[in-house]
């Protein structure tokens, strides 16, 4: 991510002379030098704008460079916003104004109004603030004291989300198979997907990666068979099904690169035509090495995997469905058939073979696992309410197991709701949420709120906040401002 480009645009004029013009120049270089070693991507310092024609320069430099995944505003001086309309108007990339200052506190002993003249961003920014309101420009606001570690931090989650926009923006899904037939959640507009989110979203039939099964060599597949016994325990003397897996591995990912560069795919277990296992393992191992996935499927989920897994650094990030509860605890248990990924996994993961009841083919290997426990998480889930995307976000504390479950023969996680169990769950249901989530302890609540913005889809928080009256008063509006 630190080859992605953030540049910083501060904003000033001319009338202040040349003396305060260097100092502002010399300012922004010395907080950028700072700001961007605590950012994980490259924050760059590209000019201060005096008048339009500048301005409308730096955002065609910003929109031109493939590097650059957004810009950083700040006024030094005032800076009279008019001139920043005609640039402002282009812009296509995620905009932050960082509402912040050179100095910390101020100089009781020496301030006069050469110093009120260099250091008015309080004046500055608001003027600018107020042409981005103007222009309803999506832009994400952050106050502090550019040293401060709180709107650091904030910078921080802007500058992730803003990566994981440009992500998104050239995700393309693999879809080998169609939605599961009746199920209606995992439906969704693919079109108004790729409009809103970049997501290109393509069929191939089951026969056309069969035939790259079948080209998958002795060779490759021992290559392989090397990588699982490091990084995990072979734990069945069925090393024919674990081989079988390893070849689909192969050959799903060679599809992947040679047919276009897609980062995610989905499948379907009743589509399975020439396989004779339901892809467990292999689609687990994919999901390791940071691809999306969606079950029967679910391409909305395979896509938002993906990026939210670029976002957490390939770390503690994938596919979950909700599954079963226990009411004496108020826990979730969230697992799949077999596909939840190894990143979620407190120990070694180990490989096993099991047979599926769903299906009708050969008994498959798989991970199992127990999952991480984290106090912080979150589930999330994208929905398609006919008149738009909706994005579900649940925080979440992943829990240990109470006890063992030694007959569980798959990966899994278990939680609790931040708002408690039964609003939890209300809420999840009155929102629409789906059975699958793309659950992470990394990607941030805030991360998901900035990209959502970047995005201008409709979103729903749900935490300890959440209040299922003004819950349901809120999706009502929403409904009502996305019909128009
Ligand atoms: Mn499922």
């Amino acid at each position: 991510m630190k080859e992605k480009i953030v540049y910083w645009i501060t904003g000033s004029q001319t009338l202040y002379g040349d003396d305060v013009l260097q100092h502002v120049a010399k300012h922004s270089e010395e907080m950028v030098r700072y700001i961007t070693d605590r950012m994980p991507v490259t924050v760059k310092y590209l000019t201060t704008c005096k008048n339009s024609d500048e301005a409308e320069a730096a955002v065609k430099q910003i929109n031109n460079d493939d590097d650059c995944i957004g810009v950083i505003t700040w006024c030094h001086t005032f800076s009279p916003a008019k001139m920043w309309i005609r640039g402002l108007r282009k812009l296509q990339k995620p905009l932050c104004h960082f509402a912040t200052q050179y100095n910390k506190e101020l100089p009781y002993s020496s301030i006069d109004m050469d110093f009120m003249n260099e250091n008015q961003s309080a004046h500055g920014d608001r003027e600018f603030a107020y042409i981005l309101a103007r222009l309803r420009l999506p832009h994400k606001v952050v106050v502090g004291h550019y040293t401060d570690e709180r709107a650091l931090r904030v910078l921080y989650d802007w500058c992730i989300a803003a990566a994981g926009y440009a992500f998104s923006e050239k995700v393309k899904v693999c879809r080998f198979s169609d939605n599961m037939r009746d199920v209606a959640v995992t439906e969704g507009d693919k079109v108004e997907a790729h409009i809103k989110f970049g997501w290109q979203v393509d069929y191939y039939p089951i026969a056309e990666l069969v035939d790259y099964i079948g080209r998958t060599t002795d060779g490759q597949i021992d290559e392989l068979m090397k990588e699982y016994a490091k990084k995990y325990d072979m734990c069945t003397d069925n090393i024919g099904a674990v081989r079988e897996q390893a070849k689909y591995e192969i050959a799903i990912e060679r599809f992947l690169k040679e047919n276009g560069g897609y980062i995610g795919f989905v499948d379907h277990f009743g589509t399975l035509n020439g396989l004779r296992q339901l892809p467990g393992l292999a689609v687990q191992d994919l999901q390791a090495k940071s691809y999306g996935f969606g079950p029967e499927g679910d391409w909305k989920i395979s896509a938002l995997g993906a990026v939210m897994c670029y976002m957490a650094g390939q770390k503690c990030t994938g596919l979950m469905e909700d599954y079963t509860y226990d009411l004496t605890r108020g826990t979730v248990l969230g697992a799949h058939m077999l596909e939840v990924s190894p990143q979620f996994a407190k120990d070694k993961p180990r490989i096993e073979v099991h047979p599926l009841s769903i299906g009708g083919k050969e008994d498959p290997a798989r991970l199992v696992f127990e999952g991480i426990a984290s106090p912080e998480a979150i589930a999330v889930s994208m929905v398609d309410m006919g008149n738009g995307m909706r994005l579900i976000i649940q925080q979440i504390e992943l829990v240990p197991y109470p006890k063992k479950m030694p007959n569980l023969p798959v990966g899994s996680l278990m939680w609790k709701y931040k708002s408690g169990f039964d609003d939890g769950v209300a809420a999840w249901l009155y929102a629409g949420g789906a059975h699958h989530t793309v659950v992470s302890s990394v990607v941030t609540l805030g991360q998901m709120l900035d990209i959502a913005s970047m995005w201008n889809i409709e979103t729903v928080v749900l935490n300890e906040k959440t209040d299922l009256r003004e819950l349901n008063g809120q999706l009502a509006l929403n409904d009502n401002i996305q019909s128009k």
